[in-house]
């Protein structure tokens, strides 16, 4: 087995009883993404990101809104012209403009929604649940006739009653040819138990396949897709770094690793997750935070002695899964915390090899230095302590010579 796929199995799972995974991943970085304030991605940045969730083995790729701009539209017609194995989807509202719009760029999937909870007809549409339903069918009809193959989403569907939500998705199934309905979380209100009876019931209804789309306002929205996906959700909806509007998406990255090392998913090339973490950090200008699941500066850094002592022995002691696994590095970090065991083993893992009295010398500079400034100490420090520990005990031992390598 290679390194990259050594990780520990959560044997919790074979005591529990779910529906075997049956799934496939809609990346809408591009899209949703996208509507993170202040983030606007060019053509080649988006044509960049869509590369690499094809390379990486994503089934669906949402590539944004062709009806916003005449540019968007560009894009998005040049994301469907690759030649991607991903199938390339757009959003498209209840208005046939909006149809027309995703039929000029070649979309295979267009995603029509609305919504029909009470605050979304009440304040935003001002009509009612019936009138909704109807322009929805209409602009259905619409891209069925026009070969398109569909999504109908409805928008804030974990505050609409569930019985409006099985109504409009029995009717609109019956009478068109859908691919998909999907589910939407708009506000991130749901949680796990949550989520998986809402699947289950929509599951139990209809024979169209279910799509989940999480928003993270309660830190859930990867808990809540993995959830669905249980309950028979077959379309899982993420964003990479988990960027989207108020607190994001679900994480990419976190879905991934979570199919792989919970449920044994392992088709993807999540080899590929840090570098592409890198890519949309640098392209939104949103840097994950340093403690960020899998792609966070943190994720795979060590401090305290008694974790780097074991990590040296066997990373497994304090990594669920390996940096290899995601592309990433492990980093092991010279902090107050560091012991000397721990010392040792970086000092030799970078090379080097001290005597004794020398680390004893050093462990004491790194105490004094980590203490008084409160913060960890670089690679370069540390080459710099060991040089200067090496001269001034040699100077001690009064021009006797130590061996060193
Ligand atoms: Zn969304």
């Amino acid at each position: 087995m290679l390194e990259s796929e050594q990780y520990s199995r959560n044997n919790l799972m074979d005591f529990i009883q779910y529906r075997p995974l049956d799934i496939e991943i809609c990346d809408v970085t591009l899209r949703d993404g996208e509507q993170t304030p202040g983030v606007a991605f060019t053509k080649e940045q988006k044509l960049a990101i869509a590369s690499e969730l094809d390379s990486m083995g994503i089934e669906i790729i949402e590539a944004g809104f062709p009806v916003v701009s005449e540019k968007e539209k560009e894009i998005v017609k040049e994301i469907a012209n690759q030649g991607f194995k991903s199938r390339i989807c757009c959003l498209s509202r209840a208005v046939k403009g909006d149809v027309d719009a995703a039929l000029e760029c070649d979309v295979d999937i267009v995603s029509i929604f609305i919504a029909m909870s009470d605050l979304h007809l009440k304040y935003k549409y001002h009509k009612s649940f019936e009138e909704m339903l109807h322009c929805a069918k209409e602009t259905i009809e619409y891209a069925s006739d026009h070969g398109l193959k569909i999504r109908f989403a409805a928008e804030d569907s974990s505050r609409t009653p569930i019985d409006r939500l099985k109504q409009a998705f029995k009717e609109v199934e019956t009478e068109y040819k859908v691919q998909y309905v999907s589910l939407a979380d708009t506000v991130g209100i749901l949680n796990p138990t949550t989520t998986h009876y809402l699947v289950s019931e929509i599951f139990k209804e209809i024979n169209t396949s279910i799509c989940i789309h999480c928003h993270d306002d309660l830190g859930m929205a990867t808990a809540n897709t993995l959830a669905a996906a249980e309950a028979g959700a077959k379309q899982l909806h993420t964003t990479v770094n988990a960027i989207g509007e108020r607190a994001g998406n679900a994480a990419l990255e976190e879905v991934l690793v979570a199919l792989r090392v919970q449920y044994g998913i392992d088709r993807y090339d999540t080899t590929r997750l840090t570098a592409l973490s890198r890519m949309v950090s640098d392209y939104s200008g949103i840097i994950p935070s340093v403690n960020k699941a899998v792609v966070g500066q943190n994720a795979f850094t060590h401090e305290s002695g008694i974790h780097v002592a074991a990590i040296l022995e066997e990373p497994l002691t304090y990594e669920l899964f390996p940096p290899e696994m995601v592309g990433g590095k492990r980093n092991l970090v010279i902090g107050k915390h560091t012991g000397k065991k721990a010392l040792k083993g970086i000092i030799n893992s970078i090379g080097l090899c001290l005597e004794r009295e020398e680390l004893c010398a050093l462990i004491e500079k790194v105490k004094v230095c980590t203490e008084e400034k409160n913060k960890s100490i670089s690679r370069d420090q540390l080459e710099r302590m060991i040089t200067q520990v090496r001269q001034e005990t040699k100077t001690t031992e009064k021009g006797e010579e130590k061996f060193s390598i």
